[in-house]
């Protein structure tokens, strides 16, 4: 065994509240990859909806969308918290009544689709409306979880609102850029982005 200095023992101690940009979307999608999603599931759902309304949405900027989804502070402490939530409901960590309300999903719980409500809106009031189809219509990957979610043992209470919520954000943040880019069209208007909808390329 490695034996650490005191230096060293303090570094590892030391608790860590902040991340970088970067960090919070490695552990984002580090974090949904262990319960059984993938930045492409999220970005297919985007691609989905959007490609309804234009011909320019390409996988590309849905999947580029997603991780700048995935990046930002609030949607790090929310994923991190459904994912805990539902694995701690696994481990059957919670007591009596939430254990169960948790696990079993209770239609009626309404938290999950709180959370997801609140990270729906990040890009505009549509991201609302756009949380709302995928719920309904269990789009992609979303009937898988519920599926699975069905079964003993295991929890996708907060997880289904959270990736939908995400794929619904990454859905309006594709339409806002391609709203933008269509503005941009007119050569009377300059380049200045304080929402990021300008795409680097
Ligand atoms: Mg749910």
């Amino acid at each position: 065994m490695v034996k650490l200095s005191i230096k060293e023992k303090v570094i590892k101690m030391k608790k860590r509240l902040i991340f970088t940009t970067e960090e919070m979307k490695e552990l984002n999608i580090k974090t949904l990859k262990s319960r059984g999603v993938e930045v492409n599931d999220m970005a297919e759902i985007a691609y989905r909806q959007q490609s309804k309304y234009s011909s320019n949405v390409t996988m590309d900027l849905c999947i580029r969308s997603v991780e700048r989804v995935l990046s930002f502070r609030d949607v790090f402490h929310q994923v991190q918290f459904a994912a805990e939530v539902d694995r701690l409901a696994e481990e059957k960590a919670f007591k009596f009544p939430m254990q169960d309300i948790l696990h079993d999903d209770l239609g009626l719980f309404g938290i999950d689709e709180t959370l997801g409500l609140d990270l729906s809106g990040f890009y505009g009031v549509i991201g609302i409306t756009n949380f709302g189809d995928i719920d309904v219509n269990k789009t992609g990957i979303i009937a898988k979880l519920n599926e699975e979610g069905k079964k003993e043992g295991v929890c996708h209470t907060f997880l289904d609102d959270i990736v939908g919520a995400i794929a619904a954000a990454a859905s309006t943040r594709v339409a806002q850029v391609l709203n933008e880019e269509l503005a941009l069209e007119n050569p009377d208007y300059s380049k200045t982005d304080i929402y990021d909808f300008i795409e680097e390329k």
